[in-house]
């Protein structure tokens, strides 16, 4: 339609003399160029959400794994359940239990190799994974192409996903919602050091832009944040905010509670069992002394 329309005016505009007719030409080129823009743009768009979320199919997956049995049969229904074993073996197990992800390309580095015949480039992309509720994972992958680089990527960081513990560590504000972390922590990669520091509700991100998506994907709203070192590379800035994450979850007292739950015991019941038995030896060993002493 835009192509006939603008066929009719040249022919009219052509009629008058040279001076317009090249003023019209060079808008024609213009608007052909915009429409050309639009179309690349939107199959720019359709590329990047086709390999960021490829569809996946439920009943035609074949679990190779115990554990993707399990989830195939639905006796395991949640992400918690799955991530108890450790690492997970097959990325269709995240794809079944999160149909829709949340994934965010982060960094993206063209790497050479220098051979006889000249230099070959290839891609490493990584990018991070999450739900907005406790969990996220990273990882990264190398291909000659972009695009399949960022598809490896993608399934490596849906392989290595860890559960956050969430919650109000702040003394500024005693709510018991899960907008923060319950206390302060540190991460580590190579020379970095991140500190995370619990903050007050309705105080926002208060950290680098680099790793501002990191607590998007995790559902962490308010934070504090420290660094120390190289800061300018930037996975390893975010390697080290998740690494602090995961130390949340690595005191002493979350693995009490473990062993706890693996034995099938109270805890309470535990506790006082091993006391009153330790009062009983030690009632008994006085009495034998006393007996000994008359
Ligand atoms: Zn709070």
């Amino acid at each position: 339609m835009l192509a006939e329309k603008f066929a009719r005016e040249k022919e009219e505009r052509l009629r008058r003399n040279k001076f317009q007719r090249r003023w019209y030409d060079r808008e024609y080129q213009k608007e052909e160029q915009n429409i050309i823009n639009d179309v690349e743009v939107k199959k720019k768009q359709y590329s990047s959400e086709r390999s960021l979320n490829p569809p996946f199919d439920r009943d035609a997956w074949i679990p190779k794994t115990e554990l993707g049995r399990k989830v195939k049969s639905g006796e395991i229904s949640t992400l918690d359940e799955a991530l108890k074993g450790g690492q997970l073996l097959e990325p269709e197990i995240i794809d079944f239990l999160l149909p829709e992800p949340l994934i965010k390309v982060v960094d993206v580095k063209k790497t050479t190799r220098i051979t006889r015949a000249g230099r070959n480039y290839s891609f490493r992309v990584s990018a991070i994974v999450g739900d907005g509720n406790g969990h996220i994972g990273i990882g990264s992958g190398k291909a000659i192409e972009k695009l399949t680089a960022q598809e490896k990527a993608i399934q490596n960081a849906k392989l290595n996903m860890i559960y956050v513990k969430r919650g109000c560590g702040s003394w500024e504000c005693n709510c018991s919602v899960e907008h923060s972390i319950p206390y302060k922590v540190v991460g580590k990669c190579a020379s970095l050091r991140v500190e995370l520091i619990p903050a007050p509700r309705g105080l926002g991100l208060a950290a680098s832009n680099t790793i501002k998506p990191v607590f998007q994907l995790v559902g962490i709203q308010d934070i504090w944040s420290k660094t120390m070192g190289a800061t300018d590379t930037d996975l390893n800035f975010i390697i080290a905010t998740i690494d602090a994450l995961h130390n949340l979850s690595k005191t002493k007292f979350q693995k009490y509670i473990d062993d706890e739950q693996s034995k099938n015991v109270d805890k309470t019941k535990y506790v006082l069992q091993d006391s009153s038995e330790k009062k009983a030896k030690e009632s008994s060993i006085k009495e034998k002394n006393e007996k000994l002493k008359k």
